[in-house]
């Protein structure tokens, strides 16, 4: 996605090879009419499969989730981090290890929330070594219901991730894919190195 890639390549901070910060537009500060571009190119990607809900994981994926189901007209789920009084019980739960913190979480979803019936979308904003990812798709599974697919906002192509979720057949679109950022520099897949 064009105005994706060059947001990444004028506000994108490379920390390392491996990291790549966008506190300006989706991690911190959002830009709401790049966050409502995702959820068009989203929901456009997937208008063919019948989607029903949303999940995403807090907080960064709730910002392009929104936006896709405001399209999709569909309620979007955010699967929580931490428990609460109020979502302490009755609960599908994962445990998650966190690429960027380095620790392991237990991410839950009400079972009220989903049921054999849907069909779900799962969206994140990052997708590096497939963790959060995982731990989306087993919740939903724990529920009974199906998996149209995954939207990622940005997809680290040379972390394992995505090569391990797409053989393990599930579809996933992503709208930026980086093969490297090595030399403090943002390569996208299909440019060639400089
Ligand atoms: P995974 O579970 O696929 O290893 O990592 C995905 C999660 O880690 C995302 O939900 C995202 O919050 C975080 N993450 C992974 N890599 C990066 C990165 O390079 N930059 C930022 N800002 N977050 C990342």
């Amino acid at each position: 996605m064009k105005l994706l890639e060059e947001k990444i390549l004028s506000e994108g901070k490379v920390l390392s090879d491996t990291v790549l910060k966008v506190d300006t537009f989706l991690n911190h500060q959002i830009d709401p009419q790049l966050m409502q571009a995702i959820g068009k190119e989203f929901a456009e990607r997937f208008s063919d499969a019948k989607v029903t809900k949303i999940v995403t994981i807090e907080s960064s994926g709730i910002a392009p989730a929104t936006m896709t189901g405001l399209e999709l007209q569909v309620p979007v789920i955010f699967a929580r981090k931490r428990k609460s009084l109020t979502l302490s019980s009755n609960l599908y739960t994962a445990t998650v290890y966190s690429f960027t913190k380095q620790e392991s979480n237990d991410i839950s979803i009400s079972k009220d929330m989903i049921g054999k019936d849907d069909v779900v979308l799962l969206i994140d904003d990052f997708l590096a070594n497939g963790q959060a990812l995982k731990g989306l798709y087993d919740l939903v599974k724990q529920a009974g219901a199906q998996v149209a697919g995954a939207g990622i906002v940005i997809e680290k192509g040379f972390q394992s991730g995505g090569n391990d979720i797409r053989e393990a057949g599930i579809r996933v679109e992503s709208l930026a894919i980086i093969d490297s950022l090595s030399n403090g520099q943002i390569r996208f897949r299909g440019e060639k190195a400089s």
